[in-house]
């Protein structure tokens, strides 16, 4: 965990995860990097970020993937948390209302510290919820194409598109710095 330079290695990118608190961010790293799930959320406080390897077109991709480490609570992140950041996830919870009707305040945080042509994708988790959904997947769908934001619901509890999704992302970051390198 953590303190890679990202030396001899062929990308390095950082990646920013954001939204509401107790959405499952950081239950959705913990899946993404080490396939665990901490029933706990108080556990999760203070990692800053993990460094994961994607092999993406036979090269080695690392993706810096950063957790709000409990900021979110205030409602607000600060700018050294978005300071070079080429990708974000911006999580909901698709059991809680208030979470989603939050998104649009994270996508303006987010536009007034990183470029709007970062690669970005809106992330519906605890979709194993579906007994008690309060936000269905269509709004989800429509917020997402209406910000032009990749889209997919989530589940960090049973493992449901959390590879996908941010392998979507880091994919996306890859095309946009080929092609800027082109
Ligand atoms: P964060 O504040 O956004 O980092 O959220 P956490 O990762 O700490 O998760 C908050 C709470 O939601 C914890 O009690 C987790 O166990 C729970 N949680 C996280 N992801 C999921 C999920 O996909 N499904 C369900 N059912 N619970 C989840
Ligand atoms: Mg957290």
């Amino acid at each position: 965990m953590g303190h890679e330079d990202g030396v001899g290695e062929d990308y390095l990118f950082k990646i920013v995860l954001i939204g509401d608190s107790a959405v499952g961010k950081s239950n959705l790293l913990s899946r993404f990097a080490r396939n665990e799930f901490d029933t706990n959320s108080k556990a999760t406080i203070g990692v800053e970020f993990q460094t994961q390897v994607v092999e993406i077109d036979g090269k080695e991709v690392k993706a810096q993937i950063w957790d709000t480490a409990g900021q979110e609570r205030f409602r607000a992140v600060t700018s050294a948390y978005y300071r070079g950041a080429v990708g974000a996830l911006i999580v909901y919870d698709i059991s809680r209302r208030t979470t989603f009707d939050s998104v649009k305040r994270w996508l303006e945080e987010l536009s007034t510290h990183c470029d709007t042509t970062m690669a970005r994708m809106l992330v519906g988790n605890k979709c194993d919820l579906e007994n008690i959904r309060d936000v269905s997947v269509e709004e989800g769908k429509s917020l997402a194409e209406a910000e032009g934001l990749f889209f997919m619901e989530t589940s960090a509890l049973d493992a449901t598109n959390v590879q996908t999704a941010f392998e979507i992302v880091i994919r996306e970051i890859y095309i946009n710095i080929s092609r800027k390198v082109l």
